[in-house]
């Protein structure tokens, strides 16, 4: 509800860490695990919970943290479906920095607002984080070697431009 101050109700929505974790510790004490059944599941799900956030525009204030190319260009057209503008400061994209910089960099350019999470801290807790973030990411694992061959046709592109030069 919006109260009576104007503040709105800030909701970062991801599809979730720990999903092993989270898992056995379900099973070691008998809960029924919070983990969605299958991966089609979170996905439907991060979806609709992202047009509920944009249906109830006004009301809620959202942050996207998803590398997910579906995902973030779902939330584009929901924007454009209630006429959104990019810029509006009531809906933020969010990748970790390093990760995803095409999606980042290319809804940056469209006009969007994107955060780039930059984890930080001891190495002894930083290593471990990094290598979490990158095994949960599937959709990362499709991604990344798309995301280099971007980076060396950019590079060639750059390449050939600096030498027409010349
Ligand atoms: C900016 C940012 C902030 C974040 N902050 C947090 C945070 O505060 N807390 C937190 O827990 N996580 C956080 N994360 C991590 C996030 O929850 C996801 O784990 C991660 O981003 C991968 O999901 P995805 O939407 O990017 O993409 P995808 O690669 O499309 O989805 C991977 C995710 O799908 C789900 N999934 C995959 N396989 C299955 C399966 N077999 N069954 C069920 N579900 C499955 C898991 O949640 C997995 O992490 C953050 C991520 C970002 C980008």
């Amino acid at each position: 509800m919006v109260s009576e101050k104007g503040a709105l109700f800030g909701a970062k929505l991801v599809r979730g860490a720990y999903m092993e974790k989270e898992r056995e510790r379900a099973a070691e004490m008998g809960y029924p695990s919070p983990i969605q059944p299958d991966k089609a599941s979170s996905d439907r799900d991060y979806n609709l919970a992202l047009k509920f956030c944009v249906d109830n525009y006004g009301v809620i204030s959202l942050c996207s943290g998803t590398h997910n190319e579906y995902s973030n260009q779902y939330l584009t057209e929901l924007m454009e479906g209630k006429n959104i503008a990019p810029h509006d400061p009531g809906i933020y994209f969010a990748q970790l920095y390093g990760m995803s910089d095409n999606i980042s960099f290319n809804l940056s350019k469209a006009g969007y607002n994107v955060v780039k999470y930059v984890p930080y801290g001891p190495v002894e807790a930083v290593l471990p984080y990094l290598f979490r973030r990158s095994e949960e990411n599937s959709s990362i694992a499709g991604q990344t070697s798309r995301e280099f061959q971007y980076i060396k046709k950019e590079i060639k592109r750059r390449i050939k431009q600096e030498r027409s030069k010349t």
